[in-house]
């Protein structure tokens, strides 16, 4: 017998797997109504709107979620679950994926994983950001193509740091520092736990 070619990328127990994450038992629930996508204020930049990546998990195309950059263009805001007829809290499901596809292999590092990373790492280290320093650092990580990019942008950055926008030296650290780096080692060990 041969295999359903037209089926063979959709993993069964891709669905299941999700509904085991925190918030994850909402998404069989969504009825592909849309109201979430014509809210969103991100779609336009989305490779699947929440609509789509919802229909994607309910079909086990785990390779189309795990490359696609819907939870890191997400903005937080929140109008999709105050709109969503199911209830479903997708904001905080969208946070959860950041977490699965930070910690899955094979999630495609997409400009808005790297950017979330470097934010991180950037507001860690002392506490507050250096935002000409992520800039800086993003751009770098993000490859060539995007450090073009970046020197199209000397017309909006230049004014910026003039104005102290994007200061060129770092601000102080915040007091604290070190206690701060132990209760993000924390919280990372505890997440790691599935807390
Ligand atoms: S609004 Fe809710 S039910 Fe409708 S498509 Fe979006 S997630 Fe699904
Ligand atoms: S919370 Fe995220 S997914 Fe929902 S409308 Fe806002 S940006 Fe879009």
């Amino acid at each position: 017998m041969t295999a359903d070619k037209g089926t063979s990328r959709y993993d069964p127990t891709f669905a299941r797997e999700l509904s085991k994450m925190e918030n994850g038992e909402y998404v069989s629930q969504c009825m592909q109504c849309g109201l979430c996508v014509v809210t969103c204020p991100a779609r336009h930049l989305m490779d699947l709107q929440p609509r789509k990546y919802f229909k994607a998990i309910q079909a086990g195309d785990k390779d189309k979620v795990l490359k696609a950059n819907t939870p890191w263009l997400c903005t937080s805001c929140n109008l999709c679950t105050v709109r969503c007829p199911r209830g479903i809290p997708i904001i905080d499901f969208m946070h959860g994926m950041k977490k699965y596809l930070a910690d899955t292999k094979g999630a495609k590092v997409t400009p808005g994983a790297l950017f979330s990373k470097t934010f991180f790492d950037n507001m860690i280290s002392r506490g507050r950001l250096w935002e000409a320093f992520l800039t800086g650092m993003f751009y770098l990580k993000a490859g060539p193509k995007a450090m073009r990019d970046a020197m199209k942008m000397t017309d909006v950055a230049i004014p910026m740091v003039m104005k102290r926008r994007l200061p060129p030296l770092p601000g102080k650290a915040v007091k604290g520092k070190k206690d701060l780096k132990k209760i993000y080692k924390k919280a990372s060990a505890l997440a790691k736990e599935g807390h």
